[in-house]
């Protein structure tokens, strides 16, 4: 299976270069509506709402402090 998959930026429509690509993964609050996913190019992953987020496994002290 050689066949590479091109990844095209959801938002811009430009294909991603792998090396470059992000997804970006939206969980609504009510579980039932489910999740979704954007493919991203790096730019449009920079310029996109949001905050960074802690890796998983190390919860900082200050988690959830006020904003
Ligand atoms: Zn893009």
């Amino acid at each position: 299976m050689a066949r590479k998959t091109i990844l095209v930026c959801d938002n811009c429509g430009k294909e991603v270069d792998e090396a470059q690509g992000a997804v970006m993964r939206l969980s609504w609050s009510d579980a039932r509506r489910g999740a979704k996913e954007a493919d991203l190019c790096g730019e449009c992953a920079g310029s996109m709402p949001g905050r960074q987020v802690a890796r998983r496994g190390r919860r900082p002290k200050s988690a959830s402090a006020t904003e």
